[in-house]
């Protein structure tokens, strides 16, 4: 399966567009695609308590709180104790 880079571990930003690729050193556009292998950054869109309500927005449904919490799709979740593959 691919990614595009900026859903890669192996993808430094640099800005909205554009990144270093962390292997070959190379820069990157963010979205196009990472060569196969690539590891899958773990975000809120990847995550099965997301509920996306709209394009990239959406709650995340293990929170607690009522209402809960909003959540983005693109939100980097690699210190979410909540986050489900
Ligand atoms: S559990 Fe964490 S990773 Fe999953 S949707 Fe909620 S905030 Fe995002």
């Amino acid at each position: 399966m691919t990614f595009t880079y900026r859903d890669t571990r192996e993808f430094i930003p640099v800005d909205a567009d554009k990144g270093l690729d962390r292997l070959t050193g190379k820069l990157v556009q963010a979205d196009t695609d990472a060569p196969a292998g690539y590891t899958r950054l773990p975000k809120c869109k990847f995550c099965k308590n997301y509920m996306e309500e709209a394009a990239n927005i959406g709650v995340c449904g293990a929170s607690a709180m009522d209402p809960k919490f909003m959540a983005y799709g693109d939100m980097i979740a690699v210190t979410c104790e909540s986050y489900a593959d």
